[in-house]
Formats: structure tokens, C-alpha cells, sequence
């Protein structure tokens, strides 16, 4: 077993890094800014990480994808737009990659690679969460298109983007093989956006409803077969679960070095807090924490590159990654005191962002379900 990386590697790691730090801080909450980031992401190849360079990536394996999203997630304190710019790779553009005609392919990718389109991922309802294939959306052929009535929730850059995968059941009587995946993009009329709602944490994600409206789509627009739909959504979790979750441990590697670092500074009685076992202690759990999230992660994208099936090892990395993330993000405001509850410091932002974690690409209960039938149960 041989745990180095190439040379290559290394230097995309520093690269991405270096300039996560320098260029990527700046708040992305406001539109204006926010545009700018997305185009800068997509010029450090962050958009197309995983996406053949034909149509603007960079064509890396999970593996590399993983591990130059840790330096994204270690640079980028700003986790909100981290999540935004990676949920557009893992549920719009890798699905359009993977189920896409040839035509789609060449006409929207290398826009999502390069930052000048966003995309998003529509499949959640008020009644189709967990159960997400209980969706009711409909899609019914109209001559050369669908007609698409619905109304989605919780989606990620809804707000912003260009484009959307929309989720809905062409045949209502065949349950999850009734679903059909299309590609919507956001001037069809029938689309409807609705206000980016408020949020504990992910500031600089927008995110919103979206309705659609007797909205005509062209049949070119179907992602896979119609009944396709449920396995283009799992393929593209297993895409999310496995990859996007490395920026937590990225923004956990962070938390500990600022922890560490503030824990050596600040004295109490005389002497660093790092000098009481109860503090060092709890240190050295968020590293192990840290450390054994990273492992499962790596052998998931490993798996998921050697073909074999993930499916346990994804699920088991998000688990842990998330759970970890809110787990050391509490560890983290505790050893700072007063100034890890106070916003101005910025400590307890890890904490809001940590939490939805558990909650999107599928709960940890879920997570937990999906495991005990890899395991037979
Ligand atoms: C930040 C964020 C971003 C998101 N982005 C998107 C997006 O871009 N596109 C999109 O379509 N959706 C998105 N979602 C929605 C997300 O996928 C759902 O919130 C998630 O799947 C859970 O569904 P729910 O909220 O309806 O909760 P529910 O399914 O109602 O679950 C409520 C609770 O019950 C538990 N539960 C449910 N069923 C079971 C069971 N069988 N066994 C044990 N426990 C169970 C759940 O784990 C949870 O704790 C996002 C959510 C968040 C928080």
C-alpha cells in the first residue's frame, strides 16, 4: 500500500491552495463578487476538476479531484461558496457528463467548466426528501418535448444559475423507474425562481424553490432514457458523497492549525491553555478525527477509481466526515472560549457550516441505512 502522492499531485495541491488563500476569500455573498469568484474558480479548474479536458476540465480521477479539494476547502474560509461552486461539478455538470448526448455535452459544459454558467440540481420536494423518489413533479410527452409541472425545494444555487437537472416522473406507476432526468435551462418559460432563503449557516450558497409551470423541454434535453432518472441522481451522489465532502476535511485541517496556533498563544495561570491535558486532550481527538475521515475518504475515491463498487466506502467517508466536521467545530469553540462564540472571529462559523453536512447529499441516517444494507441487514 503506498500512501505518497505524485509530484503532480503535490503541486496541484500547493497550487490550489496558494490560491484559495489569496483569491478566493473575499466575501462571495454579494452578486457582483460572487460572479467574479465563480469565473476565478473556473480559471483555476476547480469548475471541471473531474470533466475531460474536450470539454474544459482538467480530466482528473476521483482520487486527484479529492485531494485538490482539500486544499480548496483548507484555503476558502468561506465554505458557503465552496459548497455552491462544488455542488454545481457533483449534481449538474457530472450528470450532463455522464447522461448528456454529445450535443449537449459540447454546448454546456465547457460553460460550467468555466464559471460563465451555473448550474443546479432540482429533485427535492415537500413531500420527497429522504424518500426523494417519491417525487410528484411530472414530465408528459407533448410531440418533440415534455411538458414539466412541479414545485422543488432546497435548491442549491437555484438563484443563480443557468442551468438546471430536474428530476420528475414520466411514468407515476412505475415509482423510482418512472423517473426521467432533464436539462432545464433557466429562460424556458415556465420557470419559475423563488426567494433565496434565510440559513443558519452556508452563507454565500443561494438557494431557492423552484416551480415549473407547464414548461416545455425539448426531448434532447433527457438526461439517460426516460426511467433513467433514478440511477443519473444516484451516480451523481456517489459524485458528491465522494468528492465534495473533502473540503470539510480541508476546513477541518484549518480548524486544527488555527486552534493549535491560538491554544500556544493564549495563556491562562501563567502558562499556553495547550499546556493542560484537558485542552491537548481534545486536540489530539479532532486530529484523530480528522485523520480517520481522511483515510475512508481516500479509499472511497480510490474504490470509486478502480471501478469496484463504492457504495459502503462512500457512504461510510460522509458519515464520518460530516459527523466529525460538527463534532471538531464544537471541540474548536470550546478551546477558544468567549471569542469561539463571538462571530467576529469567525470560529463558529465552522460549526453553522458544518451542521448541514449531515443533512444534504443524503442524511446520516440515511447514510447509516444505505451501510447496514451493504452489510447485508
Ligand atoms: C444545505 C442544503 C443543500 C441542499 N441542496 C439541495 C439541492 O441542491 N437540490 C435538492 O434537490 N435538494 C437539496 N437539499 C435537500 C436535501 O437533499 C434534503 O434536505 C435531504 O435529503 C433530507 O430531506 P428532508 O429535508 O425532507 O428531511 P426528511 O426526509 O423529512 O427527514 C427528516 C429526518 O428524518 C430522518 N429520516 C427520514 N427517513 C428516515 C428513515 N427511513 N430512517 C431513519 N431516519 C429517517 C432524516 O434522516 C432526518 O433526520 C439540500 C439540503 C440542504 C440542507
Amino acid at each position: 500500500m503506498d500512501f505518497s502522492w505524485t509530484e503532480n499531485q503535490n503541486e496541484l495541491y500547493a497550487k490550489v491552495l496558494a490560491l484559495a488563500k489569496e483569491k478566493l476569500n473575499s466575501s462571495a455573498k454579494e452578486p457582483e463578487m460572487a460572479q467574479n469568484l465563480w469565473h476565478l474558480c473556473g480559471e483555476l479548474g476547480i469548475l471541471g476538476l473531474c470533466v475531460p479536458k474536450r470539454y474544459g476540465g482538467m480530466g482528473l480521477d476521483a482520487l486527484t479531484t479529492t485531494r485538490v479539494i482539500e486544499a480548496y476547502g483548507r484555503g476558502c474560509e468561506d465554505m458557503g461558496f465552496v459548497f455552491a461552486t462544488l455542488a454545481h461539478l457533483f449534481a449538474c455538470t457530472m450528470p450532463i457528463l455522464e447522461y448528456g448526448t454529445e450535443l449537449l455535452k459540447e454546448a454546456i459544459l465547457p460553460q460550467l467548466c468555466s464559471g460563465e454558467w451555473k448550474g443546479a440540481n432540482a429533485i427535492t420536494e415537500k413531500e420527497a426528501g429522504s424518500d426523494v423518489f417519491a417525487l410528484r413533479t411530472k414530465a408528459v410527452r407533448d410531440g418533440k418535448s415534455y411538458v414539466l409541472t412541479g414545485h422543488k425545494i432546497y435548491v442549491t444555487n437555484a438563484p443563480l444559475a443557468d442551468v438546471f437537472v430536474v428530476y420528475a416522473s414520466t411514468n407515476p406507476t412505475h415509482g423510482y423507474l418512472g423517473i426521467t432526468a432533464f436539462i432545464v435551462e433557466k429562460n424556458t418559460p415556465g420557470v419559475i425562481v423563488g426567494k433565496p432563503f434565510s440559513k443558519m449557516g452556508l452563507d454565500s450558497t443561494f438557494a431557492s424553490s423552484v416551480y415549473f409551470k407547464d414548461c416545455h423541454v425539448p426531448e434532447g434535453n433527457k438526461l439517460g432514457n426516460e426511467g433513467q432518472g433514478a440511477q443519473v441522481f444516484q451516480s451523481s451522489m456517489q459524485w458528491e458523497r465522494a468528492c465534495l465532502f473533502a473540503a470539510y476535511v480541508g476546513m477541518m485541517e484549518r480548524q486544527l492549525e488555527q486552534t493549535i496556533g491560538y491554544t500556544r498563544s493564549r495563556r491562562q495561570f501563567g502558562r499556553a491553555i495547550s499546556k493542560n491535558q484537558a485542552i491537548s486532550h481534545r486536540i489530539a481527538d479532532m486530529k484523530l478525527r480528522l485523520e480517520s475521515a481522511r483515510l475512508l475518504l481516500y479509499r472511497a475515491c480510490w474504490l470509486f477509481d478502480q471501478g469496484k463498487n463504492p457504495v459502503l466506502d462512500v457512504s461510510m467517508s460522509k458519515l464520518a466526515i460530516s459527523e466529525a466536521a460538527i463534532q471538531s467545530s464544537l471541540d474548536a469553540i470550546q478551546i477558544h472560549g468567549g471569542i469561539g462564540f463571538l462571530t467576529e472571529f469567525g470560529i463558529e462559523r465552522g460549526l453553522r457550516d458544518a451542521i448541514p453536512s449531515t443533512i444534504f447529499s443524503g442524511t446520516s441516517e440515511m447514510q447509516r441505512e444505505l451501510i447496514a444494507r451493504e452489510l447485508g441487514l
